[in-house]
């Protein structure tokens, strides 16, 4: 039996899940239902149908294959009952012979549900991770989506005891790299210019895909003079990368808004004008020719 355990094994990893599931369920069913007969369902024996009623419930069968394998796991476990009210079993174990295979079947028993309790939680909890990186991770660039740079911004704010810098910027001219190269070049440069922030900022600061072409970047900052170096650095870092697509060369370049946050009114900060006030710097460096910096002291107004 242990043998041809290996054959679920194999299917297991070649991802056929719902055929070794059967080869599996099968073979310790039959063998449960075998040793019941010949030791007495006594011995323990009945306690796998139990534990293969909930296999068979996680099983990636479908609900009606699911339900004829229940009905056939409560047939045998009946018929073993019945089959031990009117008869002896085959071979009469020794009081010690039952008491051994009585705790040897429960001990493999809660070890079998234990393993598929740890086995189903591992699975949800991947699944979950999983979900949440897909919920706030802009695929393309691996940095935050919108929302999730919104809410890490949030908390940013609330465990600084610095002053905070706030940088927006947009691509100059996209469209015409999406017009003039395809899709493809344009989603190059979006993921390159991820990659150019990564390796270019600490890893306190905060990055995020804002929109489409649009980036936004938070740091902690000592002046409205560091905020304003910083862009100036990125902003230049974009104009000098040669992006490369397809053998070819592609130059662009960025229009940035920025805002210097002192900390004496960073008590409630108010997220939605402080990402208003930089939106209107970025919009003031595209009207003033783009490719350059457009940047303030947060106004309270
Ligand atoms: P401006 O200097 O005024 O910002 O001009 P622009 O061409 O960059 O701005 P516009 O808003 O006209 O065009 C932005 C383009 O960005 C249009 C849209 O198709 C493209 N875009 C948005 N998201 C993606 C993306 O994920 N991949 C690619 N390849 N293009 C994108
Ligand atoms: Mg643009
Ligand atoms: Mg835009």
């Amino acid at each position: 039996m242990l043998f041809l355990s290996v054959f679920p094994i194999i299917l297991n990893r070649k991802e056929k899940y719902g055929l070794a599931s059967l080869i599996f369920l099968s073979m310790m069913g039959l063998s449960a239902f075998v040793n019941g007969i010949v030791f007495g369902i006594q011995v323990g024996f009945g306690f796998y149908f139990f534990n293969f009623a909930g296999l068979i419930i996680y099983t990636n069968w479908k609900s009606i294959y699911k339900l004829f394998a229940l009905l056939i796991d409560v047939s045998l476990l009946l018929l073993l009952t019945i089959y031990f009210i009117s008869n002896e079993p085959l071979y009469v174990l020794s009081n010690t012979q039952f008491y051994a295979f009585l705790v040897l079947n429960i001990v493999l028993n809660i070890t079998g549900i234990a393993h598929s309790a740890y086995f189903y939680m591992n699975n949800a909890k991947s699944a979950n991770d999983r979900l949440s990186y897909l919920s706030t991770t802009d695929l393309l660039t691996g940095l935050m989506n919108r929302s999730a740079f919104i809410e890490s911004f949030m908390q940013f704010c609330q465990n600084q005891d610095q002053n905070i810098g706030l940088i927006m910027f947009d691509i100059d001219f996209f469209k015409t790299i999406n017009d003039t190269y395809g899709h493809l070049c344009g989603d190059e440069v979006l993921s390159k210019i991820g990659a150019l922030l990564k390796d270019k900022l600490s890893d306190k600061s905060l990055i995020g895909r804002y929109g489409g072409e649009e980036f936004i970047l938070a740091f902690n900052s000592n002046s409205l003079e560091d905020v304003q170096v910083l862009a100036e650095e990125i902003r230049e870092l974009i104009q000098m990368t040669d992006f490369n697509y397809e053998n070819q060369l592609i130059k662009t370049s960025i229009s940035i808004g920025a805002i210097f946050y002192p900390l004496d009114v960073n008590h409630g900060i108010d997220i939605d004008r402080l990402l208003a006030q930089a939106d209107q710097h970025l919009y003031v460096s595209k009207q003033n020719g783009r490719n350059r910096v457009s940047v303030s002291v947060f106004k309270l107004e």
